[in-house]
């Protein structure tokens, strides 16, 4: 049976705006809001996600993929502005667990190998963002990162559940944060989680204003 629209919608954390994934809020545009994760690896880990239900950047409209450039240079530069790095990543559907489009931007400077062990062979440089939309047409999907300016997809043949998600809270020296389920039954976690959340939160209020 084919879900319908509303089916979708109803059943996606993302289409909802009163779900636990937008309880900490940074900025709403005309078709994005960013917000804390709701389940932060570190203070500093924030989340792009388009108010239509759409699975990745791939799928972006061009109104949609011009605004999220915007939102993804002004976050990066609060990034580096208040946490001294950045790196990003998105389930190009493969290893989503969410499946409504979400970048994630994370404070994390490293080399690509401690986040892709396996080698250097198995990872893609991409010059930009636009050519997602190419490999999302050729392989069905694809599993982009990036650190600093420097941007690659993995190979697909790794891609798992949380794949990015798993593998940056390791880098981070907190692999307890890798799966945000089993972070959701620790209450500990969770108030050390929403203490991050807090404070990205303050932070970006500070850094907005300063910058408008
Ligand atoms: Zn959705």
């Amino acid at each position: 049976m084919e879900l319908s629209e509303k089916d979708i919608r109803e059943n996606c954390p993302h289409c909802n705006s009163k779900s636990q994934a937008f309880e900490f809020p940074l900025l709403e545009t005309k078709n994005f809001r960013v917000v804390c994760d709701a389940h932060p690896i570190i203070e500093g880990h924030l989340l792009i996600i388009p108010k239509e239900h759409v699975s990745c950047i791939a799928e972006y409209s061009g109104e949609l993929y011009k605004e999220f450039l915007n939102l993804y240079q002004k976050f990066s530069d609060f990034l580096v502005s208040e946490y001294k790095a950045v790196s990003s990543f998105e389930h190009g559907i493969f290893g989503q667990t969410v499946f409504h489009s979400h970048v994630q931007m994370i404070p994390l400077g490293c080399s690509p190998l401690q986040i892709v062990p396996e080698g250097l062979d198995k990872i893609h440089k991409l010059k930009d963002l636009a050519g997602l939309k190419k490999l999302f047409e050729l392989d069905g999907g694809y599993l982009f990162f990036s650190i600093g300016e420097n941007k690659w997809t993995t190979d697909v043949s790794l891609s798992a559940p949380r794949f990015f998600r798993d593998r940056f809270s390791k880098a981070l020296g907190r692999p307890e944060r890798g799966n945000w389920k089993r972070m959701r039954e620790n209450p500990e976690l969770l108030k050390l989680a929403q203490k991050d959340d807090t404070a990205t939160q303050n932070k970006w209020n500070v850094y907005n204003k300063k910058n408008e």
